[in-house]
């Protein structure tokens, strides 16, 4: 629901301006439109139906994996697509995966986001509108700013969606914004934001180096001062930053970069979830544009073995590092990390996407 055009509809109409707060309250509660809100005259209610669409996104597929995961395509009002994921999981979580943006204008080698085109940042309400399409289907607990796009590029709209989400049962403690490490939205981050939302770096490599290798934004801001910049968030929040750690074969495993990475991150202020990658070949014939070959021999990526994250995993324990192996949900529909690229694809092709 655009919120802006809401505001302005009532003000318009002459409503007094707890109207704006009733016609909130329901919809963050879940309410399937504006016909059930009791409260509000049946006049209202129609003329709001047709001057405020009740969502600023509309549903273009839906798809739900064996595990309950539940993966939407959705398209903005001016036609691009954006991505977002429910993961109901056995002990009750409910946890969303939220775009920031519609594709995403940094080119991470490994991210099928990163190999289509970019398409613009999204509006809070446009962010917002992905959550509350969840929200009318169950309750809400948890939330990750891990879809397509990157937060740091689009701040205003993400912590003005971020803001609304504990009127959908999401506390700010159970909110984290995951970052490839863009500097001038993560200092500000780190300055302006009292709220208590966690912050996640997508690190996946412990030196410069490699790191530009499969990420070029390195090449614009290296790890030591992005680490520094988290470190500082650690320390005035007294909560740990998540690094998130994307593991492939061959490429970032080795238990030497596992004990380069715990020297860089130290016992303190971090804690690592190591993310088993999936692999998305057989999306590339849906994506927009060719990429250089990511690895040496010009071969696409594989998933690190479960032998190699649990050696990986062992060598940051050892140095009292805390770390996670991911669970992965959804990846018989494609909603794995990183897999959220647009085109849905026919169900007959889903056998023939590698498991990372
Ligand atoms: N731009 C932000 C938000 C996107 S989060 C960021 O990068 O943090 C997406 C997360 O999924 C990142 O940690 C990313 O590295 C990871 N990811 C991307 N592609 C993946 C893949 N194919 N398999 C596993 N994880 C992937």
């Amino acid at each position: 629901m655009d919120l802006d055009l809401l505001e302005r509809t009532l003000r318009e109409r002459g409503e007094p301006a707890f109207r704006r707060r009733q016609v909130w309250e329901w919809t963050a509660r879940g309410a399937p439109g504006y016909d059930g809100m009791t409260n509000l005259s049946r006049a209202l209610r129609e003329e709001l139906d047709a001057a405020v669409p009740y969502s600023t996104l509309s549903v273009e597929t839906e798809r739900e994996s064996r595990d309950g995961t539940v993966k939407t395509l959705f398209r903005t009002g001016d036609g691009h697509p954006v991505e977002a994921v429910l993961m109901r999981y056995r002990d009750g979580r409910r946890s969303l995966c939220l775009s920031s943006q519609s594709g995403c204008p940094l080119t991470c080698t490994f991210c099928a986001t990163g190999a289509m085109a970019f398409g613009r940042n999204l509006t809070a309400s446009e962010i917002l509108d992905q959550a509350l399409h969840f929200r009318r289907l169950t309750e809400l607990d948890h939330c990750v700013f891990m879809g397509m796009g990157e937060p740091m590029l689009n701040l205003d709209e993400v912590l003005a969606a971020a803001r609304r989400l504990p009127d959908l049962g999401i506390t700010h403690r159970r909110t984290t914004i995951s970052t490839v490490g863009w500097l001038p939205g993560l200092r500000r981050f780190v300055d302006e934001v009292a709220e208590p939302i966690r912050l996640a770096l997508s690190l996946h490599a412990p030196d410069d180096g490699l790191r530009s290798r499969i990420m070029p934004v390195n090449e614009r801001f290296p790890i030591a001062d992005v680490v520094a910049e988290c470190r500082r968030h650690a320390e005035a929040t007294n909560r740990r930053v998540f690094v998130e750690y994307v593991m492939l074969a061959g490429v970032n495993d080795t238990p030497e970069l596992a004990r380069k990475l715990a020297e860089l991150l130290g016992r303190d202020h971090f804690k690592v979830n190591l993310i088993p990658y999936n692999a998305w070949a057989g999306g590339q014939a849906a994506v927009a544009r060719p990429k250089t070959p990511p690895t040496a021999a010009g071969a696409l990526y594989e998933g690190s073995s479960r032998e190699r994250i649990g050696a990986f995993r062992h060598e940051l324990e050892r140095a009292r590092v805390p770390v996670t192996v991911r669970l992965t949900r959804g990846r018989d529909i494609e909603a794995a990390c990183g897999q959220l690229a647009a085109a849905p694809r026919p169900r007959g092709r889903q056998a023939a996407v590698p498991a990372g």
